[in-house]
């Protein structure tokens, strides 16, 4: 997605050789006409394929899922991370380990809200190792959902999430894909990025 690898190019911030900081358009602030290009990227992506519900991870992944769900016409839901005790066993969880937070956290989605209906959009901000990706899937399982795609408005095609879930059978869709972060700059992978 052209637009959206330039405004990585112009405003994201190269932490070191893992992490980017996209904080002036999505990590933080957020650019509302970037999100509904986004969201009708991924709507066009899922043509025909019936998807009927919109999953991603709180924080970062809402606002690009709600635009995908305003223009699928279909409902988002979001895991929520931490632990709750609250109603546990109406809940469906797993852990994910961050390796930018460097630590586990647990995500949740009420079982109300996903089940084995539901033909699945999963969207995220980041696709990097794959933590969140294990979890997802796992979640997925137990609700008896299907996973039609995963949905990474960037991914960093260097740390192996991506080949991973691949390679699990898992349709992967990035609309930006990162080959490097070395001496400051950002790689972007020309071929396999849309
Ligand atoms: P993974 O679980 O695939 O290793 O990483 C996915 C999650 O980690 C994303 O939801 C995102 O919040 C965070 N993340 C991974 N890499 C980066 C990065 O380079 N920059 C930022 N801001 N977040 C990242």
């Amino acid at each position: 997605m052209e637009t959206l690898q330039k405004i990585i190019q112009s405003e994201g911030k190269v932490v070191n050789e893992g992490v980017l900081k996209v904080d002036a358009f999505l990590n933080h602030g957020i650019d509302p006409k970037l999100m509904d290009q986004i969201g009708r990227e991924f709507t066009s992506r899922m043509k025909g394929e019936q998807i009927t519900k919109v999953v991603t991870v709180e924080a970062s992944g809402i606002a690009p899922a709600v635009m995908a769900g305003l223009h699928l016409g279909v409902p988002v839901v979001f895991a929520r991370k931490g632990t709750s005790t609250i109603h546990a066993e109406h809940l469906w969880k797993a852990t994910a380990f961050s390796f930018t937070k460097e630590a586990y956290s647990e995500l949740s989605i009420s079982k109300e809200l996903l089940n084995d209906d539901d033909r699945v959009l999963f969207i995220d901000d980041f696709l990097a190792n794959g933590g969140a990706a294990k979890a997802i899937l796992s979640i997925m399982r137990q609700s008896g959902a299907t996973l039609i795609a995963y949905g990474a408005v960037i991914e960093k095609g260097f740390q192996g999430g991506g080949d991973w879930l691949r390679g699990m059978g898992v349709r992967v869709e990035s609309l930006v894909r990162i080959s490097g972060l070395q001496n400051g700059t950002i790689q972007f992978d020309e071929e396999r990025g849309a």
